[in-house]
């Protein structure tokens, strides 16, 4: 059975066509800088190309897309016999994947207050497939799905009640898709049950984040009532205390949208650098350019930190997981936010964890009570399996 999966983003769309349930990737791409000057359409599959052209909006780029896979992979759009969406944000309203019907376009519409960067992208992916697919059965898979597990005391903020109640202010989590996919993997890994394994899962990408999983479900995670709060990142501050922000506010007279600017996309290791926002220019720089090396630096601490709060909240914990483009290839990142945790049971064997880059494999010394792994992510086929049940269940 032919499984799509569409990721919308501000101005892009990614795609992934799976057979399934046999897990195989028939082809994949993605159309970026969509409304800009130029745009630009990868694809991969039978044919590979790259092309450069205007592509107006998101139904413009499903529809390249659609007339792509038509082209070279199937004979008939009727095929696909599910298309699987990426949404953000799903409010507490979704504890797990579900069949897109009117009810639940509306409940993803009532929540577009609380993600107006991306919810709104998501959901004109959905509508764009129900024109272009009407024959699949359409699912979404929320990244806040597998933390509405988490219980009320790690994620309520201690405001007034009524601002939950009210206002539905809390700690959501986010990257719940990926949190998810590498529990399960290291659970696998180890033998277990997937409600057997406490792990601290490290999702390392463009977005930061950390997860206390208990016996299979997230039980803390470290981004909260948006993507901002928690682990420093390519350009967002993570945790900062809020009366900075009012400093800012009253005393430099700095606008919200201003404020809004200088912390989710000059902060982080662009801020603390000046130089960039990605790994990859980073590192050459590391200890040599003082300014990168204090970044990095601090991009470990903040990690080791809240690996430390995890395992005090975790009690027992039998791995911790790196995942994301940074957790996957940095070996550097994942040293220096475990060393010298032995005495939590956390030794990484360092010639073993140089070797393992973009690849899964085990990391920790035999000695090591918690294990550690490198699981790279896979989200994608992840929405496609959750389709894939809907479908199959249905
Ligand atoms: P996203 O969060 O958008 O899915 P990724 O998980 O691909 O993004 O992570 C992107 C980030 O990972 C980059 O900004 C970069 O810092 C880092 N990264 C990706 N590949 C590498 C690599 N080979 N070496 C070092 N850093 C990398």
């Amino acid at each position: 059975m032919k499984i799509l999966v569409i990721n919308c983003g501000s101005s892009s769309v990614k795609f992934k066509l799976f057979e399934m349930p046999e897990e195989k990737l028939i082809s994949y791409g993605n159309v970026e800088k969509i409304g800009e000057e130029i745009s630009i359409f990868k694809y991969y599959g039978k044919v590979n190309f790259e092309k450069k052209l205007k592509i107006n909006n998101h139904q413009e780029g499903l529809e390249l897309i659609a007339n792509a896979l038509l082209e070279n992979e199937i004979k008939s759009i009727k095929e696909i016999k599910g298309v699987g969406h990426r949404v953000v944000h799903g409010g507490e309203g979704f504890n797990s994947s579900v069949r897109i019907n009117d009810e639940v376009i509306k409940k993803i519409e009532d929540h577009l207050f609380l993600a107006p960067l991306h919810n709104p992208h998501n959901l004109a992916g959905i509508k764009g497939c129900m024109k272009l697919f009407p024959e699949s059965i359409q699912v979404a898979s929320f990244d806040t799905a597998f933390h509405t597990t988490i219980p009320k005391i790690s994620f309520l903020y201690a405001l007034p009640y009524d601002f939950y109640q009210k206002y539905k202010i809390r700690r959501y989590g986010f990257h719940g898709i990926s949190h998810r996919y590498v529990a399960r993997r290291a659970a696998e890994i180890m033998g277990k049950e997937k409600y057997e394994i406490n792990a601290i899962t490290c999702h390392l990408g463009n977005g930061c984040s950390v997860t206390a999983v208990k016996n299979g479900k997230s039980y803390d995670t470290s981004m909260g009532f948006t993507p901002l709060e928690g682990l420093i990142m390519g350009t967002r501050s993570g945790d900062i205390d809020p009366g900075a922000i009012l400093y800012l506010l009253e005393n430099l007279n700095l606008k919200p949208n201003e404020i809004n600017e200088l912390l989710n996309k000059k902060s982080g290791l662009i801020g603390i650098s000046g130089i960039s926002n990605d790994f990859r220019n980073l590192l050459p720089l590391y200890n040599k350019d003082e300014k990168v090396t204090l970044a990095i630096d601090m991009f470990c601490y903040r990690l080791k930190k809240y690996i430390g709060s995890y395992i005090a909240a975790l009690g027992l914990v039998h791995a911790i997981v790196f995942t994301g483009g940074i957790g996957e290839n940095v070996s550097l990142v994942r040293e220096k936010s475990l060393e010298n945790m032995d005495v939590f049971g956390i030794e990484i064997d360092k010639a073993k964890n140089e070797k393992i880059v973009g690849k899964e494999g085990k990391i920790s010394k035999e000695t090591s009570k918690i294990k550690i792994f490198v699981i790279p992510t896979n989200e994608e086929l992840r929405i496609a399996f959750d389709t894939y049940q809907i479908i199959s269940n249905s």
